[in-house]
């Protein structure tokens, strides 16, 4: 188990600065995923780990010892790539050997390391198959096996999962998880993909355009979102966002006016500190209510049974459409064209400022 420091670290390629002076400590033992946009510099973040670009400014430290000059090799570190690269001339066993004949492990070790890589991966019968002769997700365990039978550091994860179908992916999750569970090993996963972030991790790193926009655990990235991109995204469907405007407050709490017939309403998010400058108020469709006597009318555009529940896209006055998501036992009540009245939770509402930062209830 080992931790990882990275302290300043900055990538330029040429002129285009795409890491800007990070800071993170990666715990021993943790399940970290970077997460964001395609092109926000994650993948660089893990070549940079692992080794396989060079650091421009700042350092890396793996455990104790600085890494910066250190060729990937010698960093006691495993990655498994989107691209599993088996040799495709070899058997299973024989890929998973290769690295470890090369390092010089003893041979009785190489067989016991693969023994327990095939049980715990459910290998054992395809060892002597070639890479031709297996499906994608079973390609893709080999690779894992081949970073296990490593014992490495740390796990270092590309987006492992991107080129399985939607089934298998699920399934290939779970035994990642299952993996970290038994070997307690320091995991680091790269991935654009929320749901996966959010089933597989410690803790979350969401990443913009080289900079980091929040570290935490999953449920408190989703409650608490610290900035305007993380609300927007994270969570399926995407947080609703409206324009509003201070309108007072009550016992210290924000009222806020919104573009819908100058409906106010009242928010649990102390009035003193906020900055001055246009807000945005934050809502997520679990927290539109349906409410016959609520203050938001809109007519329902479009429903969306999804099987677990439904979401109603509600066209507002001002031709913004809200999301809502209606009661399991409710929705049936509703069809496109219907007068949707809706309420919004007090306490679950989230303001942005004009730099994005966030503001929540207490
Ligand atoms: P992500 O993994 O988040 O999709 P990457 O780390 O691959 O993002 O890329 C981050 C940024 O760095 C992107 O804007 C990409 O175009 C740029 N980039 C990556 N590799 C190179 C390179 N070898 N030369 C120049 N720019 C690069």
């Amino acid at each position: 188990m080992t931790s990882i420091r990275l302290s300043g670290v900055t990538k330029r390629y040429g002129e285009t600065e795409v890491i800007t002076g990070l800071d993170l400590d990666i715990h021993s033992g943790e399940f970290l995923v970077f997460l964001g946009p395609s092109g926000c510099g994650k993948s660089t973040l893990l070549r940079m780990i692992a080794g396989l670009e060079t650091v421009s400014d700042g350092q890396i430290s793996i455990g104790d010892r600085q890494v910066n000059e250190q060729p990937p090799g010698k960093r006691g570190v495993a990655m498994v790539f989107q691209h599993y690269a088996l040799y495709p001339h070899m058997t299973v066993y024989d890929n998973m050997a290769f690295g470890l004949r090369n390092t010089g492990v003893r041979a009785a070790d190489v067989e016991r390391r693969i023994g327990e890589a095939a049980r715990m991966l459910e290998l054992g019968p395809l060892l002597q198959r070639r890479p031709a002769q297996l499906s994608g997700g079973q390609r893709q365990r080999v690779a894992i096996g081949r970073a296990v039978v490593k014992e490495p550091h740390a796990f270092l994860f590309d987006e492992p999962l991107s080129n399985l179908d939607a089934a298998l992916r699920t399934r290939t999750r779970l035994e990642l998880a299952r993996i970290h569970q038994r070997l307690h090993s320091t995991m680091v996963f790269v991935t654009h993909d929320q749901v996966e972030a959010m089933t597989l991790a410690t803790r979350i790193v969401v990443m913009n355009r080289g900079r980091i926009e929040q570290i935490g655990e999953p449920l408190e990235i989703y409650k608490r979102p610290a900035t305007r991109f993380v609300a927007g995204f994270i969570g399926s469907p995407a947080m609703n966002f409206i324009d509003v405007e201070r309108a007072g407050e009550n016992g210290g709490r924000l009222t806020v006016s919104l573009p819908f017939e100058g409906v106010r309403m009242p928010s649990a998010i102390a009035a003193s500190g906020l900055p001055a400058g246009k807000l945005t108020l934050g809502v997520r469709a679990e927290h539109v209510l349906l409410d016959p006597q609520g203050p938001l009318v809109g007519r329902a555009e479009v429903i969306e049974r999804l099987g677990d529940r439904s979401l109603a896209h509600v066209s507002m006055p001002n031709g913004q459409l809200l999301v809502a998501q209606l009661p399991p036992a409710r929705d049936l009540e509703f069809k496109i064209g219907d007068t949707i009245r809706m309420n919004l939770d007090a306490s679950h509402l989230h303001l942005f400022d004009e730099t994005g930062k966030a503001w929540h209830g207490v």
